[in-house]
C-alpha cells in the first residue's frame, strides 16, 4: 500500500497561494498524490501520463480495477493531448459547459496511462470550474486524472476534513479549499456512443444538454455487482455512494406519506434501533417531537444546498453509528435527479411507496438482513 505522510495545506479557493500549488505540482510530478477541491467534490489526483502514479489511486482507494478515473484538463487545447478524433459537438458542449460539472468520454490518445482508462479505449476528460485544480493543472504542465477522494464504495468527500478521514497517510498533499459548492460529481456524457448518452447523472441539469442534444440518451444506470459488469458502463454499481448505516428511501406525495413515515421511524425507535430521519427543513417538523436524529438537508426549494449537504450529512450519520437512516426522495426533476440517483444507490436500489401501508416487519427484516451482511 501506498503510505506517506500527509500535509494539508488551506488555501483561499479563489486566490491559491502559487507556492503552495507549485510544491503539490511538485508532488504530481514524483508521481505522487495530491487531493484537491473542485466544485463537485474532492478529487485525488495524479499524473495522467503515469501508469505508476495512477496505479496508486486505485491502490489507496480500493478501487476496482475495472473503474476507470475522469482526467482534468486547464484549457480546452489540452483535449488534443488526451482524447483524438474529437467530435465538434465535444467543442460546441466544451465552449459553453467548461469549466464546469461536465465530463466528456471521448476516444483515448495513446499518451494518456492505460489504468486511468481501465483499459478501455475511451477516456473522460472535464475542466473543473475551481481554481485550485486549475491552478495545479498550469503549473504541473500535466492532465491530472482524479477519481473522487473517497475510499470506493464510501460517500463522496465535499471537505478536506472527508478526505484526511478516508486517506490519511496515503495521499502525499490534501489542499483544502473549504466545501465544493455543488457538492455532487459530474455529469458524464459520453460523445463515442450514437446518439450521445448520459452515463452518470450529475452537477449539470439534462434539460441543458438537452439543448444542443436533443436525441440525448440515458444510460441504463443500475447494475447489480452479481450481473456481471458492461465494460461501456463502468461506475454503475448500484451500491455506491453509501454510508455504513441502512439507508431505506421512500416515495409518496399524498398526504398520508409522511405520517407513515413518522409512524415507522417512532416504531423501529420502540424496537430499540438507533433511528435517524434525512428530510428537508419543511419536513422536519413532523419529526422533531420524537426522539431521534435529525439531518437536516435544507430547504425543498433549494436543490442546489440539499446537494451540497447530502453526503456530508450522510458521513455525520455514519459516525454517529445510526441504525438506520430514513430519507423521503425528491421530485425526480434537474438536479432532484441527481440527488435522487445518489440515493437510490445508497439505498442499494430499493424503494418503499409511502402512498401505501407499510409493512413494518418487512421494513425491520430488511434493517436485520443488512445489519449481518
Ligand atoms: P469518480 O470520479 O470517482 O466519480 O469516478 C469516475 C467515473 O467516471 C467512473 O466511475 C465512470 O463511471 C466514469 N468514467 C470514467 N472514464 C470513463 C470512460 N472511459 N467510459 C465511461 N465512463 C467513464
Ligand atoms: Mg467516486
Amino acid at each position: 500500500m501506498y503510505s506517506v505522510k500527509t500535509q494539508t495545506f488551506t488555501l483561499d479557493p479563489n486566490n491559491p497561494d502559487p507556492a503552495v500549488i507549485a510544491q503539490a505540482a511538485e508532488r504530481l510530478r514524483a508521481d505522487g498524490l495530491v487531493a484537491f477541491p473542485t466544485e463537485t467534490v474532492y478529487g485525488l489526483g495524479a499524473n495522467a501520463l503515469s501508469p505508476v502514479a495512477v496505479g496508486r489511486i486505485f491502490e489507496v482507494k480500493k478501487r476496482p480495477f475495472y473503474d476507470p478515473l475522469i482526467v482534468h484538463l486547464a484549457r480546452l487545447s489540452q483535449i488534443e493531448q488526451v482524447a483524438r478524433d474529437v467530435p465538434p459537438l465535444a467543442y460546441e458542449l466544451a465552449q459553453i459547459y467548461w469549466p464546469g460539472p461536465l465530463t466528456l468520454v471521448l476516444k483515448k490518445s495513446p499518451q494518456v496511462a492505460a489504468n486511468v482508462s481501465a483499459g478501455l479505449e475511451t477516456v473522460a476528460v472535464r475542466m473543473p470550474n475551481h481554481r485550485i485544480p486549475l491552478a495545479l493543472v498550469e503549473t504541473s504542465g500535466l492532465p491530472i486524472a482524479a477519481p473522487s477522494a473517497n475510499l470506493f464504495t464510501r460517500p463522496s468527500p465535499t471537505s478536506a476534513r472527508h478526505v484526511l478521514e478516508d486517506l490519511n497517510g496515503h495521499v502525499d498533499v490534501i489542499l483544502d479549499g473549504g466545501d465544493c459548492p455543488i457538492g455532487l460529481e459530474s455529469t458524464i456524457l459520453d460523445l463515442t456512443a450514437s446518439p450521445p448518452t448520459v452515463l452518470r447523472h450529475g452537477g449539470l441539469a439534462l434539460d441543458l444538454l438537452r439543448q444542443q442534444i436533443p436525441d440525448l440518451q440515458i444510460a441504463r444506470r443500475y447494475v447489480k455487482e452479481d450481473e456481471g459488469l458492461p465494460i461501456s458502463a463502468p461506475g454503475m454499481l448500484v451500491k455506491h455512494y453509501s454510508p455504513k448505516s441502512p439507508l431505506l428511501l421512500f416515495t409518496g406525495q399524498t398526504d398520508a406519506a409522511l405520517p407513515r413515515l413518522r409512524d415507522l421511524a417512532s416504531v423501529l425507535a420502540k424496537q430499540g434501533y438507533r433511528v435517524s430521519v434525512m428530510t428537508t427543513t419543511e419536513d422536519a417538523r413532523h419529526f422533531t417531537d420524537l426522539n431521534l436524529e435529525i439531518a437536516d438537508l435544507g430547504s425543498a426549494t433549494d436543490l442546489p444546498q440539499i446537494g451540497r449537504r447530502l453526503f456530508d450529512q450522510m458521513r455525520r450519520l455514519d459516525a454517529l453509528r445510526v441504525d438506520v437512516i430514513l430519507v423521503r426522495a425528491p421530485a425526480q426533476e434537474g438536479l432532484g435527479l441527481t440527488i435522487w440517483d445518489r440515493l437510490f444507490r445508497a439505498a442499494e436500489g430499493q424503494v418503499f411507496d409511502l402512498d401505501m401501508p407499510l409493512d413494518v416487519e418487512e421494513i425491520a427484516q430488511l434493517l436485520e438482513s443488512r445489519k449481518s451482511a
